[in-house]
């Protein structure tokens, strides 16, 4: 595996890299497995009001407790989960899992929180499952099977994945917005779309990328990321769509955000992803 760089020497690979490339396959391999044996689970993160704090929804954000390496982050096995296929049953997992506990939080307190109404639930999808042909009726069938309402799920699919394109990758996100699904259009503003393009896309809310919070962060704020924040918010109401921001870790934020009329948002500051009966506590606190 040594290459030679000239005369007798020999360059070895960086052995951090080597680590992570055979912990990359090792991972990926065990994937399969990993699903059947139930190795995923699921955190939830509260979606609030700007205006009031009130918890109307929550992201499921995927988790592997790995039997050596620990719990592992989505962002260490989705894209490998895309790579080989499998992120397509896992996906369809997710789904299912998210919606029986959304199902179950309604049930628990049907009207839901008198502010905000019943409990909502967003789930990510991944390109390889917006390609996939079965997503329309699987995302149906999760839907009837459990008796939630399409109008209280929100998928978050990344404008990376919608950027050029067709229609027929577009038909199953009109089919499903058509139903009363909600389409998220996730990390907003990182993807270089053309803005024009927005008003082609079956979507409701545009999630604005945590870099442009991140902007909000210092004193004074980025004016630059103000301006754009500005108009992205103008924009996006002028078609009709709600505004989320995502990765709210402050006070002063959370402030600035709401000034520039941003809808609703989610970060740490209001709640670190967390277990299912914690979204419950702080949706219904004073409900019922
Ligand atoms: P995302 O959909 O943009 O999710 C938001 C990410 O920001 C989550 O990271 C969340 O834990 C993190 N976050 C939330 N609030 C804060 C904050 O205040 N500060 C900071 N620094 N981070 C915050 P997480 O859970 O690691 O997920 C990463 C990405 O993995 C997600 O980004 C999403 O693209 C993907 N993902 C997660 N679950 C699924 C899934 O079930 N299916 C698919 N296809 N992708 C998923
Ligand atoms: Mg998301
Ligand atoms: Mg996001
Ligand atoms: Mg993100």
């Amino acid at each position: 595996r040594a290459k030679s760089a000239g005369g007798n020497r020999f360059e070895y690979a960086d052995e951090e890299a080597d680590a992570r490339a055979i912990t990359r396959h090792g991972l990926t391999t065990a994937l399969p497995a990993a699903l059947e044996r139930g190795e995923f689970f699921i955190e939830y993160q509260p979606l609030v009001h700007l205006g009031d704090g009130s918890v109307h929804g929550a992201e499921a954000l995927v988790r592997w407790c790995h039997p050596q390496h620990g719990v592992l982050g989505p962002d260490r096995f989705i894209p490998l989960a895309e790579n080989t296929g499998l992120i397509v049953p896992l996906g369809r997992w997710v789904l299912q899992e998210a919606v029986r506990q959304a199902r179950f939080w309604q049930d628990e307190a049907p009207g839901g929180h008198p502010a905000t109404g019943p409990l909502r639930i967003n789930v990510n999808l991944s390109p390889t499952q917006l390609h996939h042909p079965g997503l329309v009726a699987e995302t149906v069938d999760v839907l009837e099977r459990s008796g939630l309402e399409p109008g209280a799920l929100c998928l978050e699919v990344t404008e990376s994945a919608l950027i050029g394109a067709d229609d027929d990758l577009l038909k199953p996100l009109r089919q499903l917005a058509e139903m009363g699904v909600d389409i998220a259009l996730d990390d907003f503003g990182t993807g270089y779309s053309n803005l024009a393009n927005l008003r082609r896309l079956p979507v409701s809310v545009l999630k604005l990328d945590r870099s442009f919070t991140q902007g909000m962060q210092q004193h004074p704020a980025d004016p630059v990321d103000i301006k754009i924040v500005e108009g992205i918010v103008q924009l996006a109401h002028s078609l009709e769509l709600a505004v989320t921001v995502e990765g709210v870790e402050t006070g002063a934020q959370a402030q600035q955000l709401r000034a520039l009329g941003c809808d609703t948002a989610q970060g740490w500051y209001y709640a670190r992803p967390g277990a299912p009966d914690r979204i419950r506590s702080l949706a219904l606190v004073d409900a019922v």
